[in-house]
């Protein structure tokens, strides 16, 4: 008799198993800076097929700061930076007085920072292997919370090199191949920084990471992966012009006052010695003009980014355009002659990105407005079909409507 069961559950599990969904692919790139318009100048061929053949979105709307570390994991946990904790690219945990900053590894690569589960986490614990070509918060030292496979960042290596390293994996015998693929490109906020959102450079740029596409194209297609795959590209903010002439020098409005200071162009936070909040926050609001000033209670809901004990207790964001500086901040913007930056208001339209997605799982020619990246993770989840992680910001039916 319990033979009789043993056979009847292997003939279920068998028969199951033939109905069960193959595996898909997903490459997610990431093209660092791309403004949700740059595909309106003509120049990106390639993104016209992905119009045309997939889903485009008016705009990918970033979180708040619009930054690099902040967005990409926001884009990997489905978290606002609040909740994720990864809150800037460089800020200070006063409690400890250890320091987060993108240029040091040692950080990056602690999980103490990293308090949101990563699309990598969820799916590899559901038996999915994972893989990333770059991406910040995908080097942890601890194994169990990483791709599978990565490499560390390496800021020159050749773009054409990153995508050869993903086809490899795509090679891979079935027990070892990732289905889920994260890959990143940094070109456009590099130009847009140092020659601004208009200038030839970036135009050269956006061109360049066009081609790129391109490129994936056709090594998909060598492997006979192309039609099975979907590409998701997205960029993690926007950028917009600066200038030498608009900056507010935030160490003369605060001269004789005791803070700390972190971070500085479109946002700052300040965080004043003991006793000093009213005095600072109220020397702030005096000078008001070109920024705003907020304690971090009061920070518009619309920004969330007030709920992480490291946000200082006084967050300044300035107007698009104008930078606040220290002295020390403003002769390296002098020096670098900084043209272009990022990092404003979040739901002004020069921090917003791209979203673009073509494959089998995805609506043809299909347009759509805005989308937000906090859900992402959750439309990855959907495709993969695993559970999410349950603290996350995100939400499945702002997104899913994208998929056939
Ligand atoms: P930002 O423009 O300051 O927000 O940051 C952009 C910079 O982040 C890029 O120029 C890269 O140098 C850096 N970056 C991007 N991804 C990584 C990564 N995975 N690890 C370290 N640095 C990175
Ligand atoms: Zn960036
Ligand atoms: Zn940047």
């Amino acid at each position: 008799m319990k033979n009789f069961f043993i056979v009847i559950v292997v003939i279920i599990i068998s028969v199951g198993g033939l109905f069960a969904q193959p595996k898909p692919y997903v490459i997610l790139i990431s093209f660092d800076g791309f403004r949700w318009d740059y595909v309106d100048r003509g120049i990106t061929p390639n993104f016209d097929f992905i119009k045309e053949n997939g889903v485009s979105a008016k705009s990918l709307r970033p979180c708040f700061p619009s930054k690099t570390f902040p967005n990409h994991i926001s884009i990997i946990t489905g978290m606002y930076p609040e909740h994720h904790g990864i809150i800037s690219n460089s800020f200070w945990n006063s409690f400890t007085g250890t320091h987060y900053s993108l240029s040091d590894t040692i950080s990056t690569r602690d999980a103490e920072w990293y308090k949101g589960e990563t699309f990598w986490e969820t799916v590899e614990r559901q038996g999915i292997k994972t893989a990333s070509y770059f991406w910040p918060g995908s080097e942890l030292t601890l194994s169990y919370r990483r791709p599978t496979h990565y490499h560390k960042y390496e800021h020159k290596r050749p773009c054409r090199e990153r995508v050869d390293g993903v086809i490899n994996w795509l090679k891979l015998p079935y027990d070892q191949r990732p289905y889920f693929i994260t890959s990143y490109f940094d070109a456009t906020d590099t130009y847009g920084h140092e020659y601004g959102t208009d200038s030839p450079k970036t135009n050269f740029a956006i061109a360049q990471l066009d081609s790129i596409l391109g490129y994936y194209f056709e090594k998909l297609k060598e492997i006979n992966l192309f039609d099975s795959t979907n590409i998701i590209v997205v960029s993690d903010h926007g950028m917009t012009e600066v200038s030498i002439d608009k900056i507010i020098n935030i160490e003369n409005i605060l001269n004789g006052y005791m803070y700390k200071q972190n971070d500085n162009g479109p946002f700052m936070m300040i965080e004043p010695e003991t006793g000093q909040l009213d005095n600072i926050y109220n020397k702030l609001k005096e000078n008001e003009n070109h920024y705003k000033v907020y304690k971090r209670e009061n920070v518009p809901a619309y920004f969330h980014f007030s709920d992480n004990p490291l946000i200082s207790k006084i967050v300044i964001i300035a107007e698009n355009g104008w930078s606040l500086e220290t002295n020390k901040s403003f002769e390296s913007m002098k020096k670098w002659n900084t043209k272009g930056n990022h990092g404003y208001d979040n739901y002004s339209m020069d921090m917003n990105g791209i979203f673009y997605a073509v494959g089998p799982l995805f609506r043809k020619n299909y347009q759509v407005g805005t989308v937000n990246n906090i859900d992402i993770y959750q439309l990855l989840c959907k495709i993969f079909n695993v559970f999410p992680n349950q603290l996350i910001d995100g939400k499945l039916e702002r997104i899913e409507y994208i998929l056939k």
